[in-house]
């Protein structure tokens, strides 16, 4: 056992990333020498690794490793995207994989964009002139929104968000002091009431934008965030 182990009786600061966890688990199959991961030292050597290193620590080590194993061969490709297509998604973790894999993506073949919701807010913000730049610069011809059931911007409520601001610290001066400048809070901490709000609205902002091309065809899509399965709402092709 090397030394970081005498740190085991101490309460293992615990990391949740899956990406880390499997790490660990080879490291500790590693260090010890065996492929049982139920042996007691193998569970030891875990919650030594996951004591010692920070989140930002393990995610470093790894990338380490995997540049120095040329892991990333297998993703080498260039800017543009090979589908010419252009996807804007929502943030959520169970699409990290998910959608690349049910639309058959794979490294190099489209830009993402990703927020909360997939949502275009306002037509000169940032998402929409990353769209012109991927359409005037990096041979984007088409766009799909993606948006997914049981989306945490449907019902978000500008009043939650704020409560839990001021319980995080946040004074209320603050709060207060950003209404009389002028930011209407409301209005731009919202979200929709479904998700095929959302999408439709997202769509016709970027289809109706002066700075677009009129036959650009920009899709509609929903995903199931389980299956992978997408529902058209708008086909871009007809509208
Ligand atoms: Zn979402």
């Amino acid at each position: 056992m090397n030394g970081a182990r005498v740190y085991v009786c101490r309460p293992p600061r615990y990391v949740r990333s899956q990406l880390l966890e499997s790490w660990y688990i080879a490291n500790a199959k590693e260090q010890i020498g065996c492929d049982d991961l139920s042996h007691p030292l193998a569970i030891i050597a875990r919650l030594c690794d996951y004591q010692a290193m920070s989140l930002l620590d393990g995610i470093l080590d790894f990338n380490k490793r995997f540049v120095a194993e040329k892991a990333y061969e297998p993703f080498l490709t260039n800017a543009l995207p090979n589908k010419k297509l252009l996807i804007l998604t929502c943030m959520d973790t169970r699409l990290v994989e998910l959608l690349p894999r049910a639309m058959d993506f794979r490294n190099g073949d489209v830009k993402i964009i990703k927020n909360a919701g997939a949502l275009v807010t306002h037509p000169f913000g940032s998402v929409m002139r990353s769209i012109l730049v991927a359409v005037y610069s990096l041979d984007v011809h088409e766009i799909a929104v993606v948006g997914h059931h049981g989306c945490g911007m449907t019902g978000l409520s500008c009043r939650d968000i704020l409560n839990k601001a001021l319980a995080a610290g946040i004074s209320p001066d603050t709060i207060t002091m950003l209404k009389h400048a002028g930011i209407d809070l409301e209005r731009w901490l919202v979200g929709f009431d479904q998700v095929q709000d959302g999408v439709e609205q997202s769509v016709e902002m970027i289809r109706t934008h002066p700075l677009l091309p009129k036959k650009l065809p920009v899709h509609g899509l929903i995903m199931n965030p389980e299956t992978g399965k997408l529902d058209v709402v708008v086909n871009g092709y007809k509208s």
